[in-house]
């Protein structure tokens, strides 16, 4: 069985990230959406949040789970049992990052490759930064996120904005 681990910071998850999922599940056996804590970078939603609107996003989708993980990706991995790396590839700016994080991931941890996958036509200029920016002006981002999300993201600002 072959467990595939997609690590983010879905702040909040989007179609784009979904559509990774999706097509991450043609290829491996299992994915596991792993939810970065970064206590240098806080966020809109907190890490039980955001977990939870993948849960709610994912729970028809059978073979995902969703988790979160502190500390190096890598050594996650290998905690439990993953096999490979999945990461979403947008445009060219995307990639000088990703190239470093996957070169880095393997100078740790040989045993681990990451698997990119292009981003869907549809999706390729959506990102959570951009839609909590949309969603925060009042724009609408039907479309681009899960309805849940929508959602979450107008209750979060009406509530910050109170
Ligand atoms: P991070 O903060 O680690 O970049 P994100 O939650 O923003 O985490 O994204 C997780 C992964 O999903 C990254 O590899 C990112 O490139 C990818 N991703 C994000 N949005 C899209 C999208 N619209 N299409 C394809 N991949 C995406």
């Amino acid at each position: 069985m072959i467990k595939a681990i997609y690590p983010g910071s879905f702040d909040p998850i989007t179609y784009g990230h979904l559509d990774i999922i999706q097509r991450g599940l043609g290829v491996f056996d299992h994915v596991v959406v792993a939810v970065a804590h970064n206590i240098d970078k806080q966020g809109l939603f907190t890490l039980e949040e955001r977990k939870a609107l993948i849960r709610e996003a994912t729970k028809d989708l059978e073979g995902v789970t969703v988790d979160s993980f502190e500390g190096l990706l890598v050594d996650y991995v290998e905690r439990v049992g993953g096999s490979v790396i999945i990461r979403g590839l947008r445009a060219t700016s995307d990639f000088e990052y990703e190239f470093h994080m996957a070169s880095i991931n393997r100078h740790l941890n040989e045993n681990f490759d990451t698997f990119f996958m292009m981003t869907a036509k549809d999706y390729f200029f959506v990102s959570s930064r951009t839609i909590k920016e949309v969603a925060m002006l009042g724009g609408s981002v039907k479309g681009l996120v899960p309805g849940n999300v929508e959602k979450a993201l107008k209750a979060k600002f009406e509530a910050l904005t109170d």
